[in-house]
């Protein structure tokens, strides 16, 4: 949250640093790039190599729904020549990144801001009183983070045209990646026998991967920035649970996993391993990039299943 006079301080930093940082120029030879959270920062990474320099906002492990950027992401944010974010409803939680592009004066009409879900099929929430509303997960289709990284690609060549051919040569390696995944993903999943099919998760964000790669999805809340855990939307699963065919259980690492252990214990069905959504896994461990992550969470769905 950005009080007025906070911002006023802040501006006064950031004249400062501004002034400092323009005279390095090792730095300046690179494009300085901002992205809310840290899947866009790996897709981020795996087209601009060496030729951009990215500042990841949330921190790895949580949550990008709902954020308070701290004097450093403002300070980026000021000067950065790029900055991403997912949109689709995700960095709305408490309106941190509208705020945040206010006080670092990018939020004009030119300004480098992009959206790298453009162009995506949104999927839209239905709890009651948020069907207008799209879900935001929808990099969990693989599909859709080869738009994402179209998107990137597009606007790294739109700010930095020099680096064009680097660009669009490492993007057309990396999606031919993407697509490989994509593939494989599928044909695993259909390995599972249909009526096992059910990943059942503490917030509803595998909705664009069900939809991709057949499977059926339950879930103890919606999307993180509502209510999380209520001893209603813990009934409900509950409830679900008991009537069907549920095996296993999933816990993602960027929530409180209490109520799912709560889901498990009245229902006696196993937690059977975490899974990544919001959040890659800290670097060096598991799921510490997109192909990392999608890889561990399909391969943690058939184990914990079958
Ligand atoms: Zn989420």
């Amino acid at each position: 949250m950005f009080k007025k006079a906070a911002s006023i301080f802040l501006a006064g930093v950031l004249l400062a640093a501004s002034a400092g940082c323009s005279s390095g120029k090792d730095e300046s030879e690179k494009v300085e790039v901002v992205t809310t959270y840290s899947i866009i920062y790996d897709l981020v990474k795996n087209v601009g190599g060496d030729k951009v320099d990215v500042h990841s906002m949330v921190p790895i492990g949580s949550n990008p729904h709902e954020y308070d950027p701290l004097p450093e992401d403002v300070l980026k944010t000021t000067d950065a020549d790029v900055v991403f974010y997912n949109g689709l409803n995700l960095e709305e939680g408490n309106s941190w990144f509208k705020k945040l592009l206010k006080t670092a004066d990018k939020d004009g009409k030119d300004a480098p801001v992009y959206r790298v879900s453009e162009g995506v099929k949104a999927i839209h929430l239905e709890s009651k009183g948020l069907e207008k509303e799209p879900d935001p997960h929808a990099w969990m289709n693989i599909n859709n983070g080869i738009i994402y990284v179209e998107n990137i690609r597009d606007a790294l060549i739109k700010e930095d045209p020099d680096n064009k051919k680097y660009y669009e040569q490492n993007a057309e390696k990396y999606i031919s990646e993407l697509k490989e995944l994509h593939d494989e993903t599928l044909s695993e999943i259909a390995k599972i026998p249909e009526e096992k099919r059910v990943l059942i998760t503490s917030e509803g964000a595998f909705k664009y991967f069900g939809e991709a790669y057949n499977m059926n999805t339950a879930y103890v809340w919606e999307i993180n920035s509502e209510n999380q855990g209520t001893p209603q939307q813990i009934k409900s699963l509950v409830d679900f649970i008991k009537q069907g065919n549920v095996s296993a259980l999933f816990v993602e690492t960027s929530v409180d996993p209490r109520s799912m252990e709560t889901v498990s214990k009245e229902t006696g069905v196993p937690i059977k391993g975490k899974v990544f959504t919001d959040s890659l896994g800290k670097p060096g461990e598991d799921g510490d990039s997109y192909k990392e992550m999608m890889e561990w969470n399909t391969k943690t769905v058939i184990e914990g299943i079958q």
